[in-house]
């Protein structure tokens, strides 16, 4: 397989997690009596332009379905941190009645829905239907499609190009990358910015959270290899901000190569701490296969000797990220009997691979676990204080990764 950035060949193993399904397919009751297709999930690193990448596989079409469950407006963290990046942005870049701010992959509105508070025009561009669907019926206006240069013309043919260009969470998840940012070039004004989050790689590296590795995630950035994908496109970034979300995200700025912006001090000094940590040598990637490993020893090894007390095991947190463990680790209902998830969308519904159910809250009260494990890492604050709100002092709560930890 050849690099998706630079076409190079690639033959460096980052990690093989073996075979799952798409961590975001997940099962209805009926659906438990079918074939489940599993793919693979392993990562490569391009040593050219160090664009670490999934092995080519499918179409993103199988892994974005109609059905596809994650609604951003679900996580209260998720809804407060778009609030606050609206705000500044708004008044950063002076932006009104007249601009225009299209919003890449804007799911369900979660974001747009501030820039329509203030007034500001605005587009969203998302290809799920049913989280798209869940925007327009919040009146915010959304084109329910996979943007690709194509589209791009078309949308700045009909609207216009625009002040503002957002892409959260989106850029690592498409599998033509070098497409999509040619096409996010497209719909840029001349003095346009654009603004991309994504969870940065060298957290992956340094914290050894493979379980944030899935196949709807096809690449995993750094500053380097994003500056190289976006300067094929004629974009140049001019500031980066480290975030908290997702385990340690990039926030990065951009704009067209011509543009006059000065380029912001965080830009090299981020650079150079990734070179100093070796994002750009091959001996930074060689650990994480084993890190997996022990990952994996150390969570079977936990919930079998749960089984071995008779404790009652359960989950919280309908995630992707507990979809690789749970599966690389070949975990099924026998070690965690139910997850409970608050998105009434997956509730009643099964997790793909390890077929657990997914259920309310209250049927985990009724349930009266002796354990819960905490999915998503990232959110466990947030989600131990309602833990703690729900069931009270009794149950165990921990979480498995980066490593097995009590809370
Ligand atoms: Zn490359």
């Amino acid at each position: 397989m050849n690099c998706r950035n630079c076409e190079s060949n690639l033959d460096l193993v980052l990690v093989d997690l073996g075979f799952s399904p798409p961590s975001n397919a997940y099962l209805s009751h009926a659906d438990l009596s079918k074939a489940e297709v599993w793919f693979p999930l392993k990562v490569l690193v391009c040593q050219k332009c160090w664009l670490v990448q999934t092995l080519d596989f499918h179409a993103e079409s199988d892994v974005f379905t109609e059905s596809y469950a994650y609604f951003s407006s679900t996580s209260t963290s998720w809804v407060e941190h778009s609030r606050i990046f609206a705000e500044e942005s708004i008044e950063e870049l002076g932006l009104g009645a007249n601009s225009f701010v299209i919003e890449v992959a804007s799911n369900d509105g979660y974001l747009l829905q501030h820039f329509k508070e203030n007034g500001i025009p605005h587009l969203g561009i998302e290809p799920t239907k049913s989280t798209a669907q869940a925007a327009i019926s919040k009146g915010i206006e959304t084109i329910t499609e996979f943007l690709n240069p194509q589209l791009a013309q078309k949308v700045i043919g009909i609207y216009k190009k625009a002040d503002l260009v957002i892409g959260n969470n989106v850029f690592a998840h498409v599998p033509d990358i070098r497409g999509f940012s040619d096409s996010l070039a497209l719909l840029m004004s001349e003095k346009g910015t654009l603004v991309l989050e994504f969870p940065h790689l060298l957290k992956l590296l340094e914290e050894n959270s493979f379980d944030t590795i899935y196949h709807e995630h096809f690449s995993y950035l750094s500053l380097h290899s994003c500056s190289d994908i976006l300067s094929r496109s004629g974009l140049k970034v001019w500031k980066v901000e480290e975030l908290a979300t997702h385990g340690g995200s990039l926030r990065i700025y951009a704009s067209h190569n011509a543009s006059t912006v000065k380029v912001d001090i965080s830009v090299e000094k981020l650079l150079k701490t990734e070179k100093a940590f070796g994002i750009t040598s091959t001996a930074a990637y060689l650990g994480l296969t084993d890190a997996a490993g022990r990952t994996r020893d150390q969570v079977l090894d936990f919930l079998v000797s749960c089984r071995a007390e008779g404790k009652k095991v359960a989950a919280y947190g309908a995630a992707a990220k507990g979809n690789t463990l749970l599966n690389f680790a070949g975990v099924k209902s026998n070690l965690i009997q139910m997850v409970c998830d608050s998105a009434p969308s997956k509730q009643g519904n099964y997790l793909p691979g390890s077929h657990i159910p997914i259920v309310d809250l209250q049927t985990l009260r009724e349930f009266s676990p002796d354990v819960v494990i905490i999915l998503p890492w990232n959110l466990s604050k947030e989600i131990l204080a309602l833990l703690r709100a729900t069931l009270g002092e009794d149950p165990k709560i921990v979480k498995f990764s980066p490593v097995l930890q009590e809370l």
